[in-house]
């Protein structure tokens, strides 16, 4: 197949999650032109499974690629630019999808003894689709006895992967918080109270849960990236919004870190004479690689002679595959791309060169492991 003219393909059709409509279409329709006689596919809301049968099956391998774009004005000047204006593929999985249709199409000719399945993942960046997709019969009448997944990375050049044993993205949650009191005159503060007071008071004591609660030998952010309150500047704020993330490197760590939240927003009720009520949106599961798994795949992938294995450390970036590790062991790794631009840049430009390293080292591991 053409990995460029695909990756093209689907870089013009980007959408958010759980509305992948065109692209779970344009996903089926590739899988339906392939040689038929091995494969099996359902579909699960806008994501597919497809299952490769295998010769003389004792285990089913997975192997996931998240299908979902980014609410983000695309500024790569391609000819090939989104189609669908305020969207753009910012995080790669136009090439994670790409590289899994290429791979699906080689084992839909070549037997391996073990099952494949190709999970087709929806909602990666929000909701979340990795959770509900583990509680789902699709999922589970054909669920894999380990997994593997990659994801791009900028940072490093064309013919690099990079992972570790053992932790490699952190546990990740949203933070929305909404605070309401009493709006009124700007003169007469005294008959209000006064959100935007309430809500800077909040964020700076957001301030000490990192530097006082959290053991400095662990790790956690607490990113507050937007606060709304207020309508006009000579009125008192009845309402605020305090929008943020949580980032933590042990699931312990996330625990302490939104009991401390929901103690502090007690405190700030109390001294501010307001009501609050928290949501925390999606949360993700800490990646966290097999170490016998992930220490065979690094040392086969640095034999082959293109590819050089880098071990990376830990990430506070999230990734919902960490939901498929916590029941089912496997490894996920870092595939280089060489941009200027970073993941979730309007101008992420990956080198599409890496699209044939990735090929090279996943059918090397199925070629191995499968058989
Ligand atoms: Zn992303
Ligand atoms: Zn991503």
């Amino acid at each position: 197949m053409d990995r460029i003219a695909v990756r093209r393909d689907l870089h013009k059709i980007p959408e958010i999650g759980f509305k992948e409509f065109k692209t779970q279409s344009y996903l089926l329709q590739f899988i339906q032109n392939l040689p038929q006689d091995r494969l099996e596919v359902k579909t699960w809301k806008t994501g597919i499974l497809v299952k490769v049968k295998g010769q003389n099956p004792t285990k089913t391998i997975g192997y996931r690629t998240d299908i979902d774009g980014l609410p983000i004005v695309e500024e790569t000047g391609y000819p090939f630019q989104s189609d669908h204006e305020g969207y753009m593929h910012a995080c790669g999985h136009d090439f994670h999808m790409t590289i899994a249709l290429s791979l699906l199409e080689y084992y839909s000719t070549h037997e391996v003894k073990d099952h494949l399945l190709f999970i087709f993942q929806p909602a990666e960046e929000g909701p979340g689709g990795a959770l509900p997709m583990l509680d789902s019969e699709e999922f589970n009448s054909w669920k894999p006895d380990q997994m593997v997944a990659l994801h791009i990375a900028p940072e490093y050049p064309v013919g690099t992967i990079a992972t570790k044993p053992g932790l490699l993205f952190a546990n990740t949650s949203e933070l929305f918080i909404d605070l309401k009191g009493k709006g009124g005159h700007a003169a007469y503060p005294h008959h209000t109270r006064d959100m935007v007071v309430a809500a800077s008071h909040l964020v700076t004591q957001f301030q000490s849960i990192v530097a006082r609660n959290i053991d400095p030998l662990d790790s956690a952010v607490v990113t507050v990236g937007k606060i709304d309150g207020g309508t006009k500047q000579n009125i008192i704020a009845e309402k605020a919004r305090v929008e943020g993330t949580i980032r933590s490197l042990s699931a312990e760590s996330m625990t302490l870190v939104k009991q401390r939240i929901e103690a502090i927003v007690k405190g700030i009720e109390a001294s501010f004479e307001c009501s609050a009520s928290i949501d925390y949106g999606s949360n993700y599961f800490q990646v966290n690689n097999d170490a016998a798994l992930v220490g065979e795949f690094m040392e086969q992938a640095d034999k082959l002679s293109d590819v050089s294995v880098i071990e990376c450390r830990e990430a506070m970036t999230g990734e919902d595959f960490g939901y498929f590790l916590k029941e089912i062991p496997g490894f996920m790794f870092w595939l280089g791309v060489n941009s200027d631009s970073g993941l979730h840049s309007s101008s992420l430009m990956p080198d599409e060169a890496a699209m044939d390293t990735a090929f090279q080292v996943m059918s090397d591991y199925f070629n191995r492991i499968a058989n």
